[in-house]
């Protein structure tokens, strides 16, 4: 199995069996997000503690690479402080928006760089950092709505 084939298979896993999908109660955090391109559609619930991000959960619908999106992401944020999970926000984004970036400064993004390769797919750019829109306008901003736009 080559690479690309691996991270298809996580994609579909986790597309079709999504990670944390539920609300955490409580919560103290929460975004909705929506790619009209694709009518990917999202809510994003966290619990922070402190700087500590406790518990995350989403629910919603949408394209296994969206939903995939959101699942991996809220495996990778349980736990880390906002600091952290900005600066895996913004190396997300280089992956998956960058040309020509090599593949192993990928490589503290764990499974996240599965989405590596929807940089030659604009249109689903947007489906990949759905989710993660959706985390800024959560920690930002409690009632606004990311848009991919
Ligand atoms: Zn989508």
């Amino acid at each position: 199995m080559d690479l690309r084939e691996l991270y298809q298979e996580v994609i579909l896993d986790h597309g079709k069996n999504p990670r944390n999908h539920r609300f955490p109660e409580p919560h103290n955090r929460e975004g909705r997000g929506y790619n009209p391109l694709c009518g990917d559609k999202i809510a994003l619930r966290l619990q922070l503690d402190g700087d500590v991000i406790q518990d995350i959960g989403f629910l919603g619908q949408g394209c296994a690479i969206s939903q995939a999106s959101c699942s991996t992401m809220t495996e990778a944020l349980k736990g880390k402080t906002l600091a952290e999970a900005e600066e895996l926000f913004a190396k997300f984004h280089a992956m998956v928006t960058s040309d020509g970036a090599p593949a192993d400064d990928f490589d503290e993004l764990g499974k996240l760089a599965v989405f590596a390769g929807v940089r030659e797919f604009p249109m689903r750019v947007k489906c990949a950092t759905l989710g993660w829109h959706t985390l800024q306008a959560a920690l930002h901003d409690e009632s606004s709505v990311a848009k991919t736009e």
